[in-house]
């Protein structure tokens, strides 16, 4: 409101606002320092295919402060986001996902498994972003199609053409995009065709209301048949419930990640299980 008043306007602040603006600038403080000393943590959510046998992973961050306690993502990325500090936790979590490829690599059931993570807006917008994802790869002696990488609609909608290059040059490698969220985002459809992307993940808003919202069952029936005819994978997030992983499978969708296969965990708590078998029981969690 305070904007639209103008750049003359004088603004006013609210002690809500006051008080979310030092909330924010105090969880910026405490990330830096979560940052330094390692404080965060990734935990591991299975993806499952048809047959429900376990395809990998995606790694979502975990920060839990001694001020603040467990502060959700959806509050620090944003955080971490504006001030920078996305930079090197995103290259943190990178080099994390590789070095967990190196040591899976080594046994027998979980060296075929993917793994996901999330990628920033700033953080791709980095220059040497393709090559430290490269580097990392490198190091850890890892297959590139092992590695998937999640990002946003929203992010393909500035510089088409470097963003076209640094994506070809990665898929090149063999890294998989994935567009996360997708049908939730502002860019047109056209990139589809002008970007390597491998896979479309359904937002978990389409799947929550599957069963009850035809509306949304007819936009999970056209991203389906959207991934089909342009030869990309398809995976539903956010499947809760059986009933909801059945309509899915009505609409033609083969692969998901939800509750129901089990959540975000700590990776050797998932490791350990994948170890023993690749199916996971859905009433496990
Ligand atoms: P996302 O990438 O779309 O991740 C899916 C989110 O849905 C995760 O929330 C996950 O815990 C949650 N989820 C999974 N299955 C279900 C389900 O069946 N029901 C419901 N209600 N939720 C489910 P989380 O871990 O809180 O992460 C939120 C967002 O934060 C992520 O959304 C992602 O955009 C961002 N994020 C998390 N880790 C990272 C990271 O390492 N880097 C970046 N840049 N962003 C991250
Ligand atoms: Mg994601
Ligand atoms: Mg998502
Ligand atoms: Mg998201």
């Amino acid at each position: 409101e305070a904007k639209r008043a103008g750049s003359g306007a004088i603004r006013m602040f609210n002690p809500e606002m006051q008080l979310s603006i030092n909330r924010r600038l105090h969880l910026e403080a405490a990330l830096r320092r979560a940052i330094d000393e390692r404080q965060l943590e990734l935990y591991l959510q299975p993806q499952v295919d048809h047959a429900s046998k376990v395809t990998g992973g995606e790694l979502l961050l975990r920060w839990q402060d001694d001020e603040f306690g467990q502060v959700p993502p959806n509050e620090f990325i944003p955080v971490a986001e504006s001030s920078g500090l996305i930079v090197p936790l995103g290259n943190w979590v990178i080099e994390q996902a590789c070095a967990l490829l190196q040591q899976w690599s080594t046994d027998s059931q979980l060296r075929e498994l993917q793994v996901a993570i999330n990628i920033s807006p700033r953080q791709f917008r980095q220059p040497s972003f393709v090559d430290y994802v490269a580097s990392c790869l490198q190091r850890y002696a890892v297959l590139p199609g092992r590695l998937e990488l999640e990002i946003t609609e929203n992010m393909l909608i500035e510089n088409v053409d470097v963003t076209i290059e640094r994506m070809s040059k990665l898929s090149q490698l063999g890294v998989r995009f994935s567009l996360d969220d997708f049908g939730t985002g502002y860019a047109s459809l056209a990139y589809l065709k002008r970007l390597p992307i491998y896979q479309l993940k359904i937002d978990q808003s389409f799947v929550g209301d599957v069963l009850t919202d035809v509306n949304d069952a007819v936009i999970v029936e056209t991203i389906v048949g959207l991934g089909e005819n342009l030869g990309l994978e398809v995976v539903a997030e956010g499947v809760e419930t059986a009933a909801q992983e059945h309509a899915l499978r009505e609409l033609g969708c083969r692969k998901f990640q939800g509750f129901l296969y089990g959540r975000p965990q700590p990776i050797n708590y998932w490791a350990e299980r994948f170890t023993t078998s690749l199916h996971v029981a859905a009433d496990e969690t």
